[in-house]
C-alpha cells in the first residue's frame, strides 16, 4: 500500500514538473518571439515630413504607431545618440560622451570615425542590446550603426558591416543592397533575430544646405524610397508577420544663422578669456565645447566667458542642469559651453561652414527626431505623443523576450503601442514559473497530507481491531 502511494505521489510531482517546463516558452515569454529591424536615419528631424510628400512614412503609420516626436538625450550629436538608442542610459551614464574620442594628457583627439574603433571608448561598462540579446541565446547583426565596429566585455555583434574610410553615405544604391543584405541575407537566410541599421542621411545633407532647403525635401523623398523599398522586401521575403520594425534617429536639424548681424561666438575675442589658460578644450564643434582650464585657472576662465556672450551659455560640470543628464560622467570636462539655437562655438576664429547643425538642447524642438513602428506586436494606425528616446530600449528587450540591462527607460512609457498590451509578462516571467512551482509542491503537499492522514488512521483502526482479537 505505501509503495503505491509512494509511485502516484512521484507520477504526479513528474507530471506537474513537465507541465511546468513544457509551457510554450520560446523565451521568457508565453507568446511567439518576433524578429526586430531597428533602423535610424541619421538627422531626420521630427517634422521632415509635413512640407513633403512621404507616401511610405504614411503608409507605415496608418499600418502601425506614430510618435509626434522623440526627445534624444543631451548632447544632441550622433554617437552618444545612438549608445543612448542601444542601451537606454542617458549619456552621463554610459561614457560615450562626444562623437570625438580624446586624450587630455597627450592632446590627442580622433574624428569620429576613427573613434569607432577606439574599443574601450564604447566598452565602459554599459552592454548595447546586441550582446544582451546574444547571451540570451539570439542571433544579432548590426549595419553602419554606430559602436558597430567595436568589441563589448570581449564579445562583438556576430554579423556586422562596418562602414569603409570615406564611405558614401548618401548613394541611395547602396542603401538598397545594404536592405537586401539586412533582409535578404541576415534576416530571411540567416535567421537573425536582431539587426541595428543605419543611414547617414538626411543629416549629412542637412548640415551642407540647411535643413529648410529643396536639397533637404528630396532627400527626405529618397529616404521615403528607401522605407518603402525596406517593407517590399520584407513582403517578398514572406517576414511581414515575423518582423516588428521600428525607424527613429538620433538627433534633429536647425539652420545656423550667418551673415554681418549674425553675432557671432568666438571665445578668443571674449575680454579676459585666453586659450593660454586651457590644458585642453573641444570646440569648433557646432553649438557645443568643452574646456580644462589649467591648474588654479578654473574661476578666471569660468568668469570670463560666463555671460559673455547673449547667445552662449556656461556651466561648471557640476552646476549643469540636472534635466540634462550630461555632468557626472569623469570623461565630461569642467566647463562646459552650449549655444543657442543657431549659433556655433568656435575658438580662435570662425572654422565652420555648415548651414545646419545640431548638438543644442534637448528641449530645442528642431533636435528632436521621428518614431515610427510597424510589425505584428504594434497597433495600427496609432499616434502618440513624445517621449524621451531612453524608453525605445526597453520596449526592444520586451518585442525579443530578452531580459533588459540596468538602464534610464521604462517599457510603461510605450507598451500602449503594443498590441495585447495587458501581455507584459516578459519582465515577470521567473516569478510566473516560480509561482507555477510553488502550486505544483503545495498541491503535492496537500495530496502527501491527506494520504498521511488516511495511512495513520487505517493503521490504528487496524492495529484496534487486531487487539480486539486478541
Ligand atoms: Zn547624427
Amino acid at each position: 500500500m505505501l509503495l503505491s502511494v509512494c509511485v502516484s505521489v512521484c507520477v504526479l510531482a513528474l507530471l506537474m514538473s513537465s507541465a511546468v517546463h513544457g509551457a510554450p516558452a520560446k523565451g521568457p515569454c508565453a507568446r511567439p518571439r518576433n524578429k526586430l529591424l531597428f533602423i535610424s536615419f541619421d538627422g531626420f528631424r521630427w517634422d521632415y515630413d509635413r512640407d513633403v510628400d512621404t507616401p511610405h512614412l504614411d503608409r507605415m503609420a496608418e499600418e502601425g504607431v506614430r510618435a509626434a516626436y522623440v526627445t534624444p538625450p543631451y548632447l544632441t550629436i550622433t554617437s552618444p545618440t545612438h549608445f543612448t538608442l542601444l542601451t537606454g542610459r542617458y549619456i552621463e551614464n554610459h561614457g560615450v560622451i562626444h562623437n570625438m574620442w580624446f586624450n587630455i594628457s597627450t592632446q590627442e583627439k580622433k574624428q569620429y570615425y576613427m573613434t569607432q574603433f577606439v574599443d574601450d571608448y564604447w566598452d565602459n561598462g554599459t552592454l548595447p542590446i546586441w550582446i544582451t540579446a546574444q547571451r540570451q541565446g539570439l542571433k544579432a547583426g548590426s549595419l553602419h550603426f554606430p559602436g558597430t565596429a567595436a568589441t563589448y566585455q570581449k564579445e562583438e555583434v556576430g554579423v556586422k558591416q562596418v562602414e569603409p574610410f570615406l564611405y558614401d553615405h548618401s548613394n541611395e544604391t547602396d542603401w538598397r543592397l545594404n536592405v537586401d543584405r539586412v533582409v535578404g541575407d541576415w534576416f530571411a537566410r540567416r535567421d537573425l533575430d536582431l539587426v541595428t541599421l543605419y543611414f547617414g542621411e538626411p543629416d549629412k545633407t542637412g548640415h551642407k544646405y540647411g535643413p529648410d532647403t529643396p536639397e533637404r525635401r528630396a532627400m527626405v523623398q529618397t529616404v521615403d524610397r528607401t522605407v518603402g523599398y525596406i517593407r517590399h522586401a520584407i513582403q517578398s521575403h514572406g517576414l511581414t508577420e515575423r518582423l516588428n520594425v521600428i525607424i527613429t534617429a538620433d538627433h534633429g536639424m536647425t539652420t545656423v544663422q550667418r551673415g554681418a548681424g549674425a553675432n557671432e561666438i568666438i571665445l578668443s575675442k571674449i575680454p579676459g578669456f585666453s586659450f593660454r589658460d586651457i590644458k585642453f578644450h573641444l570646440v569648433d564643434y557646432g553649438p557645443s565645447g568643452m574646456l580644462l582650464p589649467r591648474e588654479g585657472m578654473l574661476e578666471k576662465v569660468y568668469s570670463a566667458l560666463k555671460g559673455a556672450h547673449p547667445h552662449l551659455h556656461v556651466y561648471k560640470k557640476e552646476d549643469m542642469p540636472e534635466r540634462l543628464h550630461y555632468a557626472k560622467h569623469p570623461r565630461i570636462l569642467p566647463i562646459i559651453l552650449w549655444a543657442d539655437p543657431g549659433y556655433v562655438i568656435n575658438g580662435l576664429f570662425p572654422v565652420q561652414f555648415n548651414k545646419g547643425e545640431h548638438g543644442f538642447d534637448n528641449e530645442v524642438m528642431d533636435m528632436k527626431p521621428f518614431f515610427r513602428a510597424v510589425g505584428p506586436d504594434f497597433r495600427r494606425g496609432l499616434q502618440v505623443g513624445g517621449f524621451e528616446t531612453v524608453h525605445i530600449y526597453p520596449l526592444m528587450c520586451h518585442l525579443l523576450g530578452i531580459t533588459p540591462e540596468v538602464n534610464d527607460g521604462s517599457l510603461h512609457v510605450t507598451k500602449h503601442m503594443l498590441l495585447n498590451a495587458d501581455d507584459q509578462e516578459c519582465q515577470t516571467t521567473d516569478e510566473s514559473v516560480h509561482w507555477n512551482l510553488m502550486v505544483g509542491f503545495a498541491a503535492v503537499g496537500g495530496l502527501l497530507l491527506v494520504m498521511f492522514v488516511v495511512m495513520t488512521t487505517w493503521t490504528t483502526c487496524k492495529r484496534r481491531r487486531m487487539e480486539s482479537y486478541r
